[in-house]
């Protein structure tokens, strides 16, 4: 692929996932034209939380410092139950912790995580950033690939990476499966500023409230001048909505059934959005030739684990680092990359389906047996349960014990 640097790796969307392989890829060397569809790069108004794998791959992306600087530290991840106001069980996010994985667990505001992407992107002299360029379609002859834009042009490539998210273009034409599968849950978002936060709950921790078929989640965010609301609930939604803004009555109807604490929490929300989350089944292949699909797109997953963002992150260290290693050919490096990240994004595809079933959703006994069993956990156990994703890919035994 170095000797073929002159032509571009295409990368069709500008999300987290797109700019962190046009970075990695810079850095290995290879020249890359980002096409986004939208008429300027940028993210939801919203936070993230970032395990210490995000962070092993910033440093691999080169922006390591940059990302550790916009982060809020928070203390633990804290379990508690939507119903009787009680903890369950939380987890430290000490020194141990931080020493254990290598790297902290942080939260960040999305807009400042992509604006530390896009500045790494614009710092380098081999990435082109395109904003308007809605990827459409793909042909390729076997040496290039040309790409159809919704504007009419086309752009030539050595290859064509998909990373245009959970609708994804490119993967339409790559495996062809139709629509995500739509969960059924919806999530309302809100960000407000951290003085109308109730005082007794402004806590350093990702905290979620577990209750039956629904949990809210709040975190601190930019230097704890706002704080973060995500508020999930079974609702049977048939349908996929991105961002519709709701009433505040709408997102507390599904918590009517849960402790004053909780809808107190969503009462001091405000500018409610609400998503109706999809995901897919996993899939083992997604290449095609030149094409290769990476982060959402290849593996959309639902948010229980915290790790979409995370896992596009480390497909564009992968993916960077198999076309260095390839010698010339995109074809191999893209089958590589392929086969290196699939069983790990599958495990988090499936598991965070399982979490949302059985810690986040439960009630009666199925919540009183959850209880129990993270109830007798010590540090150690779950920093052992956790080692597998917050350690990275590259360990002696990357899927645990
Ligand atoms: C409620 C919620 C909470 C979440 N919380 C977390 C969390 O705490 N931690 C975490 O790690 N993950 C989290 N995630 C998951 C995370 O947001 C996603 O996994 C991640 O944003 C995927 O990045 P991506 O770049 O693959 O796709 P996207 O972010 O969807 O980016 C795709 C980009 O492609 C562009 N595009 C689309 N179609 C085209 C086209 N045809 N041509 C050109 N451009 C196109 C889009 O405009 C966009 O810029 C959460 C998700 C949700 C819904």
């Amino acid at each position: 692929m170095r000797g073929m640097s002159e032509q571009p790796i295409l990368v069709a969307g500008g999300g987290i996932g797109g700019l962190a392989t046009a970075l990695g890829l810079a850095r290995k060397g290879f020249n890359v034209c980002v096409l986004e569809r939208a008429s300027a790069f940028g993210e939801i108004g919203a936070g993230i939380q970032l395990g210490p794998n995000a962070f092993h791959a910033f440093d691999a992306l080169g922006v390591g410092d940059a990302a550790r600087r916009m982060a809020v530290y928070i203390e633990q991840l804290r379990l508690m139950d939507a119903v009787n106001g009680e903890e369950i069980c939380h987890i430290p996010l000490d020194e141990r912790f931080r020493k254990r994985f290598g790297n902290p667990y942080a939260v960040v505001h999305r807009g400042d995580l992509h604006g530390v992407l896009l500045q790494g992107c614009r710092d380098s002299s081999r990435i082109e950033l395109r904003v308007r360029s809605e990827v459409l379609s793909y042909e390729q002859d076997g040496s290039r690939i040309r790409v159809q834009l919704a504007t009419g042009d086309t752009v030539d490539g050595a290859g064509l990476v998909g990373a245009d998210g959970l609708w994804s273009k490119v993967r339409q034409q790559v495996l062809g499966d139709g629509p995500p599968r739509v969960s059924g849950h919806t999530t309302y978002r809100s960000v407000i500023p951290t003085e109308r936060m109730p005082e007794e709950l402004r806590w350093n921790a990702a905290t979620l409230w577990a209750g039956p078929k629904c949990h809210v989640v709040h975190y601190p965010l930019s230097d704890w001048r706002v704080f973060n609301l995500v508020a999930t609930f079974h609702s049977d939604a048939p349908d996929p909505v991105a961002g519709m803004p709701v009433s505040l009555d709408t997102v507390l109807d599904g918590f009517r059934h849960t402790h004053e604490y909780v809808q107190n929490i969503i009462r001091h929300g405000s500018d409610w959005k609400m998503w109706v989350l999809c995901d897919r089944d996993p899939v083992d292949r997604w290449t095609e030739g030149r094409v290769v699909l990476l982060g959402d797109a290849a593996h959309p997953m639902l948010q229980y684990f915290a790790q979409g963002a995370c896992m596009a992150l480390e497909d564009a260290v992968c993916l960077a680092e198999c076309a260095e290693a390839s010698d010339g050919d995109v074809e191999r490096a893209f089958v590589d990359y392929n086969r290196q990240r699939v069983l790990r994004t599958t495990r988090l595809q499936l598991q965070s389906r399982e979490i949302g079933q059985h810690i986040y959703h439960p009630a009666g006994a199925h919540a009183a047996l959850r209880d129990a069993l993270l109830r007798q956990k010590t540090d150690e156990d779950w920093f052992d349960a956790l080692q597998w994703l917050y350690g990275g890919p590259k360990q002696s035994r990357p899927f645990g014990n």
